[in-house]
């Protein structure tokens, strides 16, 4: 089995201002740099915190990523940035097709997997979100959903893959809708059976040695009070972290169940 080491990744999501911000990435850094944690820390501040932060977590290990960008390198498209920008700015990571932006901006899977196409141009990893709505859940269509959110939103050709622990330039992120932001969880076992679907779809797409290197990370409510239980769920290969990131000891507290 591939050895893949985790990955807690803070989605700051539309919050902080310069001075929060700055200070939150150097303290988590100035803590990586003291105490080397057993996992990859990212953080994914809004976009007009990416220098900064990106200056404030140098030499510390903790990774840099945006929120989403636009599938073009550069051109007419207002308020947008690419996934050079963000790459020009210091990022290693994009999140793609959040729910927020599935739901707040209409994207679609097939412009979640334009935008994937565009991270891999510039040599960004990126984080490709899916997850099924609670009335998806109640009418026994989870996998359904979840499969098909994978099937149409991944890129088609293969990730790069590298030999060492964090070595694939793909990172899928389960993150049921209604367990964002609302503090519920899915139960360890549901996640369980929705990640052993995913990595079996990623093996079918990509071939056993690339799909068994894609990190599969679990979001929706992960706090210090959950992360262990869910971290220890098979296939669980890490954290994306809406809320609990905003908070410097509960962030770092996630990070240490791992
Ligand atoms: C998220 O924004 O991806 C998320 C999981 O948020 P929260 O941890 O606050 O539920």
């Amino acid at each position: 089995m591939a050895m893949r080491r985790k990955l807690i990744a803070g989605n700051w999501k539309m919050n902080g201002l310069r001075a929060g911000g700055i200070a939150l990435a150097g303290d988590l850094a100035g803590k990586c740099k003291a105490e080397a944690p057993n996992c990859d820390f990212l953080v994914c501040p809004p976009a007009h915190l990416l220098i900064s932060v990106a200056e404030a977590i140098a030499g510390s290990g903790v990774a840099l990523g945006g929120q989403d960008c636009h599938t073009a390198a550069s051109g007419a498209h207002t308020g947008d940035m690419s996934a050079e920008m963000l790459a020009d700015a210091g990022c290693g990571f994009v999140i793609l097709g959040h729910s927020e932006r599935r739901a707040d901006h209409g994207e679609s899977s097939s412009l979640v997997r334009a935008k994937a196409a565009a991270a891999e141009r510039a040599g960004l990893t990126a984080i490709v979100c899916v997850g099924e709505t609670a009335d998806e859940r109640e009418a026994g269509k989870a996998l359904e959903v979840i499969e098909s959110q994978v099937r149409e939103s991944l890129p088609e050709t293969a990730p790069e893959t590298a030999p060492e622990a964090a070595g694939a330039s793909l990172v899928v992120a389960y993150e049921p809708v209604w367990a964002i932001g609302t503090g519920l969880t899915a139960t360890p076992s549901d996640v369980a059976e929705v990640h052993a679907h995913i990595r079996k779809l990623l093996v079918e797409l990509y071939g056993n040695d690339t799909g068994s290197a894609i990190r599969i990370l679990y979001g929706g409510s992960v706090k210090p009070g959950n992360a262990a239980e869910l971290m220890a769920v098979g296939d669980v290969d890490g954290a994306l972290v809406g809320g609990a990131s905003l908070k410097l000891d509960d962030f770092w507290a996630i990070g240490r169940s791992c």
